[in-house]
């Protein structure tokens, strides 16, 4: 009798061991069900032209939200709204603005035209938005920051102007060598939240400026100006959302730069004073006037949500949110003929990843001890609406919600070497994502261009900004193996340039997909390893 139970003893470790055995093994089986095929599948229709776009309140919506719908439903996932459904309502409104804009120097009044110009906008939710003309006055960066000592307003009462100012944070240069920026102001070369043009219109605002108009330069916003430039269409704000400055835009940098000379000044040396702590707003000695014809509509958009419930009865109560924005820019301004805005990389991709994780993980035996969440959200591309109506009305509480896993844009250009995370180096995630990783061979790596700001660009932040750690993917690939020296700098860039926001974001023969497999796998077995777990992670 004695014998017997000891050796009961001893086989409980091994039976565990044979289950974990056979946990592991059904893992790897469901991690190769994902492969190439599918993906490009989902990818060209989302991206079809029959889908328009899939801007918010469109039909291009409706075809999207429905396929989503039905492919979670194939997939055999629940609904993810409580209510029942896979819907999540977002109420938004839509504004299309038409913008006469005047300035006045020296007596001589000049036209600012809408697209060549300036890129302008109001987010008020009135049919017509005067502004009578108005004192422009630059403010530098636009920034009041304490915990840097920066404070470019310094007191002066910016109400009822055309306050003009540069994007990005102010770039200081270490005192020890001045060929870098002084990692101790700012994010050094990484942008900060000062740095995001969300936040120069909401200070704008705060402070009752007439209207703010942003000088683009290429470099620090991050893009030309022909995508600025495919701004100037329907923008959306959520209903009841915050009030806004009554006009916002853009404006065009060789335009302020002439606009800053008849007023007697040089932009290039109200550049440089705009990036020392001394800096005071400076009074461009013109006017601006804008008249704002607003197309007002009510939209009811959707995020669209499906869950798998967890296996363990205690921990499915928490859950792990996996997301991509559905949303693209719709129907715009034709170029070459072309006047959809397929957004197959931005963010079909994305949405075709969502659907790959739930088809693998749904295929599991036994689901994930924790439950997941695969939520598409809505307008991203309006100012991560979807993502921030889902953290203002979650359908689970956040506190037990453990992390977010967002996939914005996948890469189809081959296999890397690394994979970059946003925000590298802020959540205990990224330890699960490493070791990961290495057993493909694989490294995680901060993104290579912090000065972006894509750590706020992205449906994640939305998580993040209310302290549920988020792992976040954007073109995630970095050091492609197999591939010429110059191929990452040349491809990324000839998307950037010829891509990305514009029509021609489209399914292309030539994609590689062998790193998108790679990088839904690796995404596989770490959101398993997150769900998995009882632990949870941390912000450092
Ligand atoms: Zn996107």
């Amino acid at each position: 009798m004695r014998d017997r139970w000891l050796a009961c003893l001893l086989c409980i470790p091994s039976l565990l061991g044979a289950q974990q055995a056979q946990l592991a093994s059904d893992a790897a089986r469901a991690e190769s069900t994902i492969v190439a095929a599918q993906f490009l599948s989902d990818i060209a229709t989302l991206a079809s032209d029959p889908f328009q776009g899939r801007a918010p309140g469109t039909r291009g919506e409706d075809s999207a939200v429905a396929f989503l719908e039905r492919s979670f439903r194939r997939i055999g996932l629940k609904p993810g709204n409580p209510d029942g459904g896979y819907i999540q309502r977002v109420p938004l409104v839509g504004t299309t603005s038409r913008v006469d804009a005047t300035a006045m120097f020296g007596g001589a009044s000049q036209r600012l035209e809408q697209l060549t110009d300036i890129v302008a906008w109001s987010l008020r939710p009135d049919t017509i938005v005067t502004v009578r003309p108005s004192d422009m006055v630059f403010v530098g960066y636009g920034v009041k920051a304490p915990e840097y000592r920066w404070d470019d307003y310094k007191g002066v009462n910016v109400r009822g102007k055309v306050v003009v100012m540069l994007v990005g944070d102010p770039p200081i240069p270490d005192p020890r060598d001045s060929t870098r920026l002084d990692t101790t102001m700012f994010g050094g070369p990484a942008m900060t939240y000062y740095g995001r043009w969300t936040y120069k219109f909401e200070t704008g605002a705060a402070r009752g400026a007439a209207a703010v108009l942003l000088v683009h330069q290429t470099g620090p916003a991050g893009y030309p100006w022909t995508v600025v430039q495919s701004n100037a269409r329907e923008k959306f704000e959520v209903a009841g959302g915050p009030q806004h400055v009554p006009v916002e835009g853009w404006i065009q940098l060789d335009v302020a730069r002439r606009l800053f000379a008849l007023g007697g000044h040089d932009f290039a040396a109200l550049e440089r004073a705009a990036r020392t702590r001394a800096f005071r707003p400076v009074s461009l000695g013109g006017t601006a006037s804008f008249t704002v014809r607003n197309a007002v509509r009510s939209v009811q958009s959707r995020n669209v949500v499906a869950r798998l419930d967890g296996s363990d009865t205690k921990l499915k109560h928490e859950y792990v949110v996996l997301s991509a924005h559905w949303d693209g820019y719709g129907i715009g301004r034709a170029i070459n003929g072309d006047s959809i805005y397929n957004g197959a990389l931005d963010d079909a991709s994305g949405a075709a990843w969502l659907l790959a994780e739930a088809r693998a993980f749904k295929s599991l035996a036994v689901a994930p001890r924790r439950s997941l969440l695969f939520l598409a959200v809505t307008a991203e591309e309006a100012g991560l609406l979807g993502a921030r109506w889902y953290g203002q009305h979650p359908l689970y509480p956040l506190s037990r919600t453990v992390a977010n896993v967002n996939m914005d844009a996948m890469n189809p250009w081959g296999r890397t070497k690394g994979i970059v995370s946003l925000g590298y180096g802020r959540s205990s995630l990224e330890d699960v994502l490493a070791r990961e990783a290495a057993r493909d061979g694989r490294v995680v790596r901060a993104d290579p261009e912090p000065e972006k700001g894509y750590f706020y660009r992205a449906d994640h932040f939305e998580f993040a900004r209310r302290g549920v750690p988020a792992l976040s993917f954007l073109f995630p690939g970095t050091e492609y193996l197999d591939k010429p020296a110059g191929y990452e700098a040349r491809v990324r860039g000839e998307y950037i340039a010829r891509d990305y926001h514009k029509p021609f974001d489209e399914v292309k023969a030539d994609w590689d997909t062998s790193g998108i497999v790679e990088d839904t796998r690796l995404l596989f077995r770490t959101t398993l390893s997150i769900a998995e777990s009882a632990a949870w992670p941390v912000w450092r």
